[in-house]
């Protein structure tokens, strides 16, 4: 080696990380643990599903707590500190997923329910002061935006934003009534809807980071506990391996600068890299898309068949 180029090393390997690091995600999921039935699999084998797929794959991901779906009663209780002995993080996500942007949700019911669930939480091991906020909606009125931006402040808890916001429910909304309908229903389908969705949604995401930002941010998932989930869940981890994504713990992608920042639009809310969008008067077309729930899967669900027309 020559002079110059050992000269150069030090420069070389400070470099060296940024340029080899691959994108990253991290997997959270909300609204659980849920206890209501669905076709095939109890609340607890769901439950089970997804803590199997999680081990199985060393992912470590983030549950956020919907306290009235199932946390409030002992058997969901159970279920949320599974999570919390598996290693994953525990979160809040109020108590019975009420909508801020609702002109009947004042700020103080708000605030309320997210108290009540932390009460119940707190003790469970994983919990962190995170708060995930419902249908991702940060308020209305700039009264609740900010009021509820001071309230965090105060509680010393953090918004724990999504980036990577799908419209896994919908298919999910999809799959169980077919199954439904149809008990032996062929699942390939769905799997596969599933799976051009996520990729739709993460590319799409991906491109917004690096046209808004410059660069690409570790990506916070958004996906719920739910039956779609616990079927396909291995298929969700090995898409985005297939993509050369690194799938990385959440309070690592969380300590990206990306997550401090506070868009200033009037009612900022769904995808934070929409919002920061959004915020600086950005609108394209192409973003439309990102906010369809799904059309576009849910459209080739139907003209395969596997779903009644609505
Ligand atoms: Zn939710």
């Amino acid at each position: 080696m020559n002079r110059t180029v050992l000269a150069a090393l030090p420069a070389l390997l400070l470099l060296a990380p940024s340029c080899l690091l691959a994108q990253a995600v991290a997997f959270t999921f909300d609204d659980g643990p849920h206890l209501r039935e669905t076709p095939l699999l109890t609340p607890s084998q769901r439950n089970r599903a997804l803590l199997e797929t999680l081990a199985r794959n060393g992912v470590r991901a983030a549950l956020f707590v919907t306290l009235g779906n199932g946390a409030d009663r002992p058997e969901g209780l159970r279920l949320a500190r599974d999570w919390g002995e598996a290693g994953h993080v525990l979160g809040n996500h109020t108590v019975s997923h009420l909508d801020l942007n609702a002109q009947t949700t004042t700020l103080a019911r708000y605030r309320a329910e997210i108290l009540a669930c932390e009460a119940v939480i707190c003790s469970l091991p994983g919990f962190r002061p995170w708060f995930r906020f419902t249908f991702l909606r940060e308020g209305n009125t700039e009264e609740k935006r900010d009021g509820m931006r001071t309230f965090l402040r105060e509680r010393g808890m953090r918004n724990a934003h999504v980036t990577l916001d799908t419209s896994d429910w919908r298919l999910n909304e999809a799959l169980e009534k077919a199954l439904k309908a149809s008990p032996r229903a062929d699942l390939a389908p769905f799997r596969q809807a599933y799976r051009d969705h996520l990729r739709q949604r993460a590319e799409a995401y991906r491109d917004l980071s690096r046209r808004l930002l410059g660069r690409d941010i570790p990506q916070i998932l958004l996906l719920h506990h739910n039956l779609i989930n616990a079927l396909f869940l291995e298929d969700a981890i090995g898409l985005f391996q297939e993509m050369g994504w690194e799938i990385v713990d959440p309070e690592i992608a969380l300590g990206d600068f990306v997550y401090t920042l506070e868009p200033q639009r009037p009612a900022p809310g769904q995808s934070l890299l929409l919002s920061i969008a959004r915020s600086l008067g950005h609108r394209p077309k192409e973003w439309e898309r990102l906010v369809d729930d799904g059309d576009a899967e849910i459209e080739w669900l139907r003209k395969r068949g596997v779903l009644a027309p609505e």
